[in-house]
């Protein structure tokens, strides 16, 4: 029997990277998937993938009516809605002094709106189920990263926002936990790599292994099972906690 047996789950940006990962462990122990993505083709394609009763959606977060929409679907195809991990994200970095108010706003609205508005709108079936695991991948930029003002912020928010949840939602059954990734090989970071000038990613994937204890780049597998831990039952006395899945310690 799975981890996750008959529960049904909701992941944002999920049609790759760790989003995907995630999606795919979770079906993989025996959750419904709705696999959420800006991209609603990609998605669609992830999902087929999945075993099970999961499906894709065309979805932006920052879009209040059409988290609503895309919640309600949710919770009404697979009959509740136990799972949500709020996943999907952006960068937009730039040096403070360069950084413009729309690289600041656009992360702001995908990691911190978004997340406002899906947990907003999940914990209604989850406080009517009277159990529900809200998931928010934070990271170690909450820490202070240059060049990332804007997401530094926002990742750091959502644990301020993970623990007040948990504050608020408890009573319900309902517990909610961050996960903050460290260096992870994704479309993001490769990103990354080409903003700082690195034309070949496994030189600069390789760099920032050398910096981390366990001495490799993560994977979005190790997102996932950090995140699987807390969208268990098993997890039920854990709320309002922060776990680096970073290789290495971090405050
Ligand atoms: P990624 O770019 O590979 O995937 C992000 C996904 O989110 C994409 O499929 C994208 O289409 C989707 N998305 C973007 N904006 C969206 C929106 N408005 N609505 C819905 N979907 C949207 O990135 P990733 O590395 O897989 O990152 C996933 C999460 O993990 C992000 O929140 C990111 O900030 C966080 N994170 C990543 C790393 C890393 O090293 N890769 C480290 C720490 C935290």
């Amino acid at each position: 029997m799975g981890r996750l047996e008959g529960r049904a789950a909701l992941v944002t940006g999920a049609a790759r990277g760790i989003g995907a990962a995630i999606a795919r462990r979770f079906a993989g122990e025996g959750a419904r998937v709705c696999v959420a993505d800006l991209d609603g083709d990609a998605a669609a394609g992830t999902a087929s993938g999945l075993p099970g009763e999961s499906y894709g959606v065309s979805l932006d977060v920052s879009d209040r009516e059409s988290v609503d929409r895309v919640v309600e679907e949710a919770a009404e195809r697979h009959g509740s809605l136990d799972v949500l991990v709020n996943n999907a994200g952006v960068t937009h970095d730039n040096l403070l002094f360069r950084m413009t108010d729309e690289e600041w706003a656009s992360v702001m609205d995908v990691h911190l709106a978004g997340a406002f508005y899906c947990c907003r709108a999940a914990q209604r079936y989850m406080v009517d189920g009277g159990y529900g695991r809200i998931v928010n991948i934070s990271s170690t930029s909450a820490l202070g990263n240059r060049g990332q003002a804007n997401y530094s912020t926002a990742k750091a928010g959502l644990q301020g926002f993970t623990k007040t949840l948990a504050a608020e939602l408890g009573r319900f059954g309902i517990t909610a936990n961050a996960v903050a990734p460290g260096f992870i090989e994704t479309e993001m970071t490769r990103t990354t790599a080409a903003r700082l000038g690195y034309e070949d990613f496994e030189e600069f994937a390789a760099l920032r292994a050398k910096e981390i204890p366990v001495g490799r780049g993560g994977r979005p597998e190790d997102v996932a099972a950090a995140a699987l831990f807390f969208a268990s039952e098993e997890a039920s006395f854990i709320s309002g906690q922060v776990l680096y899945a970073a290789g290495g310690p971090k405050a």
